[in-house]
């Protein structure tokens, strides 16, 4: 189980100085919904968007 998320989403509610996510817990899922075979095929569904 992951301890440390780094995570540089700093638009994201759950994210710490643009550096790591700070939710209790992340739902990472496949990028338009195909297996994926790279990191840049998937995508965080815990995002949510912060008031900038
Ligand atoms: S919820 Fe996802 S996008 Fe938001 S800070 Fe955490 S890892 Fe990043």
């Amino acid at each position: 189980m992951a301890q440390d998320v780094l995570c540089e989403v700093s638009s994201c509610v759950h994210n710490v100085r643009g550096e790591k996510c700070a939710a209790t817990q992340i739902y990472v899922v496949n990028h338009r919904e195909k297996d994926a075979a790279s990191s840049s095929e998937t995508d965080c569904k815990t995002f949510e968007p912060s008031d900038l």
